[in-house]
């Protein structure tokens, strides 16, 4: 590299830096309410953003400060109120900047490495077995840092907060792991999520400890570093969420308002309707994660709604919440028998109401995720790919954006049955899944097609850059040496890819790409090949 794009480089990871702080501060807002306080911070931050932006000449960076200081402008302009409109408009903005770290075309590393990587701290007994974790998961793109004895944690912490930590028990001594974890608990807003490991099977007190110092997760027996990866992955991704959307149906203007102020307050995406008659039509274009229904309308009862709503399977698990005055506990009973999952009686306080919504509409999207994802990988499962495929395509058309869709399927699958048993392909698939999820944008939308098939739709991305990406891809996964009898495991894939082009149906545009698979079957395996018409 040259002297001067060493240097250029240097400063796009200065810019880099800011950005991640404005996401981290916007992650921190997204888990409480939005007081003056978290608004300020985020304004600070987006400023030092704009500035290093503007001096190291990163243009899109500039602009998406100028659009989050825009968005924070109308918010004040609004006397400090969030509105529905402006969380989605600031969601949107933030979406575009944690995506700014990556762009096809990027030096590998950066794909590596997405905004919002913080470290993962790992704090075992065994120091190799934590380097042998920290190279597993460093392989998936996520930053481990092994430390060794209290007083090496401690500095660690007090340079950096990690993303997670992974702490033994017994680390550094007996139950010592427990003890430092409560010492650096104490005193944070925010807690920091810990996954604990404990070589043997401990007792309840312990698993109570672990608890409340805020442990997650605990890990006994073998550390599986796929299962410790799906943990991590898990709570990373939660900084991408999309904000709730709450459907309110209230024949009381006033009482509707006052609803939609505490939930915005929270970071919560609301639509009113005061006219029940309309909730069917408002439902389907929502698509909210959760209702908010009146019990006492003129023309007809919430649990009157609640039925009708409910001869919808699409809208089956959709969480319901009555809204009413009645403090008679037997109607309270009668109404949730009737399609409801809750009852709040008013005047309702601000915290409970947030954080009964917050908990229900998180299990209804945890929910959700088990019908549309495969299990072993946490993939979209066949029938849902195809639906994104076909909803990327509508928006494709409508903005006339080229998009791209691959096809990958193991090489010789069969024989890593029946050498290393069916568990050990298991595993091989489930190291795929978590490999493309990283390595792929955000938006990239990832599939389990089928046994050891996956799919990939592509938006934004035409069929060249698209096999630049899944062949960088492709040849990293082949240097993957598993661990196995009688000698380690070395796998392949093989991928087709194919665009869609205007006029073509969904369905073409898989033939396309199975054909290209196909191809690159039969030119040899261990390839990425194009459709060519
Ligand atoms: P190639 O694709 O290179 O032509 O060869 P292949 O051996 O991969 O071919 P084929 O598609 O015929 O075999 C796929 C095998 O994958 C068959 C099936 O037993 C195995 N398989 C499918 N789903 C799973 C799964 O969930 N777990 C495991 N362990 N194996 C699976
Ligand atoms: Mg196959
Ligand atoms: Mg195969």
């Amino acid at each position: 590299m040259s002297e001067q794009e060493n240097l250029k480089q240097h400063f796009a990871q200065r810019v880099i830096h800011h950005a991640r702080e404005v996401l981290e501060v916007w992650q921190r807002l997204q888990r409480s309410e939005w007081d003056p306080t978290g608004m300020t911070a985020l304004a600070d931050a987006n400023a030092r953003l704009r500035r290093s932006s503007e001096r190291f000449e990163q243009t899109e960076h500039c602009l998406l400060a100028g659009e989050i200081d825009g968005c924070l402008a109308d918010i004040r302009d609004n006397r400090g109120r969030l509105s529905s409109d402006s969380i989605l408009a600031l969601n949107q903005v933030m979406h575009r900047l944690g995506r700014t770290g990556l762009r096809h075309g990027d030096p590998l590393d950066q794909i590596f490495m997405p905004p919002l990587r913080k470290p993962v701290y790992l704090a075992l007994h065994d120091g190799e077995r934590a380097e042998r974790l920290a190279q597993q998961l460093e392989f998936f793109g996520v930053v481990a840092r092994v430390l060794t004895d209290t007083r090496g944690f401690l500095e660690a912490m007090q340079e950096r907060h990690p993303a997670a930590i992974l702490m033994e028990v017994d680390f550094d001594g007996p139950a010592q792991g427990l003890r430092l974890t409560e010492r650096i608990q104490q005193g944070l807003e925010q807690k920091l999520p810990i996954l604990f490991f404990s070589r043997d099977e401990t007792d309840t007190p312990t698993r109570l400890a672990a608890v409340r110092t805020g442990g997650l997760e605990f890990f006994t027996g073998a550390l599986d570093a796929s299962t410790v990866l799906e943990k991590i992955e898990h709570l990373t991704r939660s900084a991408h969420a999309e904000p709730y959307r709450v459907l309110i149906v209230d024949d009381s203007r006033a009482q509707a308002t006052h609803t939609e102020r505490v939930l915005n307050s929270a970071g919560i995406v609301t639509r009113t309707l005061t006219e029940p008659f309309e909730a069917m039509p408002a439902l389907s274009e929502f698509q909210p994660d959760l209702i908010i229904l009146d019990m006492y309308m003129p023309d007809c009862l919430g649990t009157e709604l609640a039925k009708v709503i409910r001869q919808h399977e699409r809208y089956v698990s959709v969480p319901i919440i009555y809204l009413s005055a009645e403090d008679d506990i037997d109607k309270q009973i009668d109404a949730m028998s009737e399609g409801g999952d809750d009852f709040l009686t008013k005047p309702i306080k601000t915290r409970h109401l947030i954080a009964t919504v917050r908990t229900r509409a998180a299990r209804a999207r945890n929910l959700k995720a088990r019908i549309v994802r495969d299990s072993l990988t946490g993939l979209y499962n066949h029938t849902h790919t195809l639906q994104l495929l076909e909803d990327a395509s509508f928006r494709a058309r409508r903005e006339q954006r080229p998009l791209s869709f691959a096809m990958l399927d193991i090489d010789h699958f069969k024989r890593v049955n029946d050498e290393f048993g069916h568990p050990m392909g298991d595993r091989v698939i489930k190291s795929l899944a978590l490999f493309l999820k990283q390595r792929l944008r955000k938006t990239d939308q990832i599939g389990r097609y089928g046994g050891e098939e996956f799919a990939v739709v592509l938006p934004d991305t035409d069929a060249r850059s698209a096999a630049q990406v899944l062949d960088k891809i492709r040849g990293r996964f082949a240097e993957i040496a598993y661990p196995a009898q009688p000698h380690d495991l070395a796998c392949t894939f093989s991928c087709g890819i194919a665009e869609l082009v205007p006029g073509a149906s969904i369905k073409t545009l898989t033939q396309q790409a199975d054909e290209a698979l196909y191809r690159a079957k039969r030119g040899g395996r261990n390839r990425v090949e194009l459709f060519e018409g």
